[in-house]
């Protein structure tokens, strides 16, 4: 892992393996570090591999870079309990979101102060996923106070 990167990116409970830079992009590779997960439906602590899926993700931007993207390893587990394979939870997302919670409450925050069509463009975003993580935000902050 990359201890000063892993620092710097300051998410809860992943490491930073790897980075590699594209033009005005910053690529990191980041993984959770624990080697089990709770099944979300019947709670049961599972160690057991099932298989890996890589996605992109969006967070916020490192210095310079314009784009911070994350690729993210979300391992999925076989459940002993109920059978089930889950993925892994990871607190800064939410499953199958292709961007961090952080990243979509700062873009909330822009929108508030200017336009979809600014953002996106500032960004390099559609507008059809500056509001979706709009509404992404307002349901997760209805959630949580
Ligand atoms: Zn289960």
């Amino acid at each position: 892992m990359v201890p000063l990167l892993t620092q710097l990116l300051g998410l809860p409970g992943v490491d930073v393996e790897s980075y590699e830079e594209s033009g005005d992009e910053l690529i990191l590779s980041v993984e959770r570090h624990a080697e089990s997960a709770h099944c979300p439906r019947c709670h049961q602590l599972s160690t057991h591999l099932h298989q890996n899926h890589s996605s992109r993700v969006r967070d916020l931007p490192i210095s310079h870079y314009r784009k911070t993207w994350l690729r993210v390893n979300r391992r999925q587990f076989k459940c002993f309990g109920c059978g089930k394979p889950f993925s892994e939870p990871l607190e800064f997302m939410g499953v199958r979101r292709k961007y961090t919670d952080r990243y979509a409450d700062a873009v909330v925050q822009q929108v508030m102060h200017s336009s979809t069509k600014n953002v996106s463009w500032n960004q390099g975003l559609s507008e059809d996923l500056v509001w979706s993580m709009v509404e992404y935000a307002s349901k997760k902050n209805a959630l949580s106070s």
